[in-house]
């Protein structure tokens, strides 16, 4: 048999040793093979336990599978346990991640509970301090990840490398017959750092299979360049992220172009997308994105898609517009539950489309489609089930009639395959 000229991708995931992050019954497996993870991170004061674990909240029902929250006074150490207890109340099992900067150390021994309470911890090598106290500070953190049994992420960022490592680097460059652009010794500098912590860290009795590793930078480019190195010097499990992303479509656009590259390749384990939020905004933003970028790329599949056209001069109004919108909301918020009752459902495509030139065509490609009638056409939408026309809406109330169509297919597609699978 000949195969295909045309291939398609992801390409084959790179192998690497498989984490495990626990909480309870729920467990969360990095790297192996396992699905590529989303987790997000708080902004809220830590030290405010309630208005903490209501945004944890928040964010797990968006679907982040791991949330991270900053530890960095005692008051915000003290709260963690707090935090857990609330989640529990509220039957939110997430694991929490700790972030830990500069005294982590400290908080992480004299706070057992918050330590307890994660379920992963956080290290920021170029913040763990400066000269002697560096190793024995990074050694306080693992022996605490050791004790209580907890996985690590080592994570560098270039906007705290550690100054020490990064002179060392530099004089190293400095006695090469040619000595590297200073962008690459940057980059050696913080594949190194990671690497280096790593391996530090099992030295000191942290089994392999505990550690993840990430080197967050904020331009597309240098990401990809890093974690292409980091990817082929190691085989610890990969956290993705472009830091400081920054806000609205810059902020989403520059972390698909980096995140995208890489997936491709193979390369990345679980992803954070580092979003910030337009004052008021909506701190779930960041999970949405996660996911869709997984899930545009095939590797993952969290919510129902709705296929729409851009509309054109050929739509008269924003009809189509606010159908599309309404679609797109009803299915993200009716995932929570449907996920446990309709089995499958999130493979669902749905299409929306502005006029007869591609509304039939896509429609007929999706499991249901509409296509809603533009300039000069008949007031009248097609209604498209499994390729074949089954209906034709008319009038005022075709976003709830078609609605009604979606849970009602819902209902009898994967509702069926729910019950075929209990028998
Ligand atoms: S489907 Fe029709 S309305 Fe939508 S973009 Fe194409 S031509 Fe324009």
């Amino acid at each position: 048999m000949s195969s295909s000229p045309i291939a398609s991708g992801p390409w084959a995931r790179r192998q690497s040793r498989r984490v495990l992050i626990s909480y309870g019954a729920r467990e969360i497996a990095v790297g192996g093979g396992a699905p590529v993870m989303v987790q997000s991170m708080t902004n809220t004061d830590t030290a405010d336990a309630i208005g903490t674990a209501i945004q944890i909240k928040d964010l797990a029902r968006a679907g982040s599978e791991v949330v991270r929250l900053t530890v960095n006074t005692p008051e915000a150490a003290a709260a963690v346990p707090a935090i857990r207890e609330q989640l529990d109340r509220m039957g939110v099992d997430v694991p929490l991640v700790g972030d830990f900067h500069y005294n982590g150390h400290t908080l992480l021994t004299e706070y057992p509970e918050c330590a307890k309470a994660l379920s992963k911890y956080r290290i920021n090598p170029g913040n763990v301090g400066k000269g002697a106290k560096r190793d024995t500070q990074f050694a306080q953190m693992i022996e605490v990840a050791c004790k209580y049994d907890k996985p690590v992420r080592i994570g560098v960022n270039w906007g705290s490398l550690d100054q020490a490592l990064l002179a060392r680097i530099m004089d190293e460059n400095a006695g090469r017959a040619e000595p590297w652009p200073a962008q690459a010794v940057m980059y050696e500098a913080l594949v190194t750092s990671a690497i280096e912590n790593a391996q530090r860290a099992e030295e000191l009795g942290l089994a392999g299979d505990k550690i993840i590793l990430s080197c967050k930078v904020s331009g597309v480019q240098d990401l990809i360049a890093v974690y292409r190195e980091l990817a082929r010097r190691c085989d610890y499990p990969l956290h993705l992220g472009l830091t400081e992303a920054g806000m609205g479509s810059k902020g989403i656009v520059a972390s698909t172009a980096a995140l995208s590259v890489l997936l491709q390749e193979g390369i990345g384990d679980t992803i954070r997308i580092s979003l910030t939020p337009e004052p008021g905004g909506d701190r779930t933003r960041e999970v949405v994105v996660g996911q869709e970028i997984l899930q545009t790329m095939g590797l993952r599949k969290f919510t129902p898609m709705v296929i729409a056209c851009p509309g054109c001069g050929r739509t008269t109004s924003t009809v189509f517009q606010d159908l599309a919108d309404k679609i797109q909301t009803y299915l993200r918020d009716q995932m929570p539950v449907w996920k446990g009752k309709y089995p499958g459902v999130e493979s669902m495509n749905v299409a929306v489309m502005g006029c007869i030139v591609n509304g039939p065509g896509e429609s007929k490609h999706a499991n249901i489609g509409i296509s809603l009638p533009g300039t000069g056409e008949s007031p009248a939408a097609p209604v498209f089930i499994d390729g074949e026309k089954r209906m034709t809406l008319r009038g005022e109330r075709i976003a709830e009639e078609f609605q009604s169509v979606v849970l009602e297919y819902v209902q009898t597609r994967y509702g069926q395959a729910d019950q075929k699978g209990q028998a």
